[in-house]
């Protein structure tokens, strides 16, 4: 990875970012006196590392500042949402490491959203309009070209409260008619252009049932809600920043507490897709197990993978808050991971791609037990005892019958630490008919007990290995990168992001473990040493756990 993904991009935690400058200036002005701010999924999926961007931020500002921070569910959109994922995003949200200072949906303000809707119609602000969608968007025109008034804009507030109740009531079909805010239909901002504030739908919401027949958009309950909560700074992506007038134009002329809407700039990650149409798609048809396989962009899936809560916050931290558009590297991601990791994972020895070693001076039946260091980043983590015999297993690209250049692991006539046991000295290897390495063969030397030097010897090469007659066999998940584009978004003439999954995000095998990796459990790290960091995963037999490649050791996708 380009070692300027490693410092951030635009902030340090000692300079401020622009939102920070735009609350002092609020604070010092008096405009606002507090900070108060909000996270506001819309309850349709599951939340994605774009959405850890957002609450990281969001939760942030209300700490920095002393202030408050609300979990607010969108849910105004009844067809799409689910009580599931509410559930995860709370979940979600307090595995990152965040409270919430309350918790509210869109849906709470329904009746005083319809109450306002009302007082608009009244003040001749908002009508009932009966045009379909499409003559509506034609009516607009373009932002150069003055729009065109319909026949129901110039209705009475009487017959617009009077079609509206009747709205409400249900007394019309889904899609006959909507209420539009009455604003400026020459408005070089097409948002301007008579709005839509309620639509008809006779659909079951996951809170309210079946008590509404008309729902508000998104525009009309955003900055209300915000509004009925009193939050200063509203928060959120670039594309909102066009919405911003309508945002103000609706607080205004209902009267009521004037929030900031502040806009800056979504997370993108490379290798990753964000969408949640996209993620549910990817469900749906299979192409993961679901929203938290590890694979997935999720924030559960990252967790599951075992990405650690503080690593994903630090990534958050180092990309900083831009104004601008851009795309973050996936390997600053997986560096954060990896930072977090080498300080808390425990190293165990496990071997990924076996052939035995035969250790031919070695007692058949003698077992020793050698000193294994769990942590060298943590002294507290201690240590544990292995066992060691005669056969082992080695990673078979340890052993190479031929060396190439610069190679310094085991091949005939060499010697090689066996990691915290002995020095071994290659013999030579047996051959199955088809000329493929089946054992090794190798001496070790007593006196280099705990894999010192006897006499000043050096050895190039450390490698690792698992007694095999002690080896726990456990199932062992190597995942890897889900696209094998860096911007799978933008797929070419006749393709999707589809056709660039990585055939090869996920092999099953059984790895050869040392025995205490057995009485590992979820929630706990691991370093394979010399391979990478894996977690037991959450569906795991007791004492059989399965392991999840959460990152190599090393980036192999650098170039
Ligand atoms: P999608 O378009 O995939 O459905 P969304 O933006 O509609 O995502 P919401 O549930 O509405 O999803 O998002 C909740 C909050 O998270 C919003 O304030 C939104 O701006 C923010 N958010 C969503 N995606 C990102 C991202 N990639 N980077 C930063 N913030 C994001
Ligand atoms: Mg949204």
């Amino acid at each position: 990875m380009a070692a300027e993904n490693i410092n951030r991009p635009e902030e340090s935690k000692e300079t401020k970012n622009f939102i920070e400058e735009i609350i002092d200036s609020h604070l010092e002005s008096g405009r606002y006196n507090r900070v108060h701010t909000r996270f506001p999924p819309e309850p349709n999926g599951y939340l994605h590392i774009g959405h850890a961007k957002s609450i990281c931020l969001n939760f942030g500002l209300a700490k920095k500042y002393n202030g408050l921070c609300n979990l607010r569910f969108d849910d105004t959109n009844p067809t799409k949402e689910e009580v599931e994922y509410v559930d995860s995003i709370k979940e979600d949200v307090n595995w990152l490491g965040f409270q919430w200072d309350a918790e509210y949906f869109a849906s709470d303000y329904f009746q005083q959203l319809y109450d306002w809707a009302e007082k608009l119609i009244l003040e001749g602000k908002a009508y009932v309009c009966e045009c379909s969608q499409e003559t509506i968007s034609t009516n607009r025109t373009t932002p150069t070209r003055p729009g065109i008034a319909c026949e129901h804009r110039d209705r009475t507030p009487e017959t617009n409260i009077e079609l509206f109740r009747r709205m409400k009531n249900g007394e019309f079909p889904d899609g006959t008619m909507v209420l539009r805010a009455k604003i400026d239909l020459n408005s070089p901002n097409m948002h301007m252009r008579d709005p839509i504030m309620y639509r008809i739908l006779h659909a079951h919401h996951h809170r309210t049932g079946n008590q509404w027949n008309i729902y508000p958009m998104y525009d009309y309950a955003h900055g209300e809600s915000d509004s009925i909560e009193g939050i200063t700074h509203s928060v959120c992506t670039l594309e909102f920043e066009v919405h911003r007038p309508l945002y103000e134009w609706f607080i205004q002329n209902i009267g009521i507490h004037a929030p900031q809407q502040i806009e800056f700039a979504r997370l993108n990650l490379s290798y990753t897709i964000m969408s949640k149409r996209k993620l549910l798609q990817l469900v749906n048809e299979k192409h993961v197990s679901s929203w938290d396989d590890p694979r997935m962009p999720t924030i559960s899936g990252m967790r599951r993978r075992g990405f650690p809560a503080d690593a994903i916050r630090d990534f958050a931290d180092r990309v900083g808050v831009a104004k601008r558009e851009n795309v973050i590297e996936y390997g600053l991601l997986e560096f954060c991971v990896r930072e977090s990791l080498n300080k808390k994972a425990e190293r165990r020895m496990a071997v990924l791609n076996p052939i035995k070693l035969i250790v031919t001076n070695y007692p058949e039946n003698q077992v020793d037990m050698v000193t294994g260091v769990n942590n060298p980043e943590d002294e507290n983590a201690g240590t544990r005892e292995i066992p060691f015999s005669r056969e082992l297993w080695i990673e078979s690209d340890d052993f190479m019958e031929e060396p190439i250049k610069g190679y310094h692991r085991l091949f005939p006539g060499n010697e090689v630490r066996l990691r915290y046991a002995y020095f071994v000295k290659c013999t030579g290897c047996k051959k199955d008919e088809n000329g493929n390495v089946v054992e090794v063969y190798g001496e070790y030397d007593p006196a280099s007990r705990g894999g010192n030097s006897p006499d000043g010897r050096k050895v190039k090469s450390t490698i690792h290995w698992v007694s095999a007659k002690h080896a726990a066999e456990l199932e062992t998940r190597l995942y890897d990168r889900l696209f094998t584009i860096p911007a799978p978004d933008d797929a070419e003439e006749g393709k999707t992001f589809l056709d660039y999954l990585n055939p090869d995000s996920l092999k099953t095998i059984t790895a050869m473990c040392e025995p205490a990796l057995a009485e590992a459990r979820p929630g706990q790290f691991f370093q394979f040493e010399r391979i990478g960091y894996f977690v037991p995963d959450k569906d795991s037999p007791e004492g059989q756990p399965r392991f999840n490649r959460t990152v190599t050791l090393k980036d192999g996708w650098a170039k």
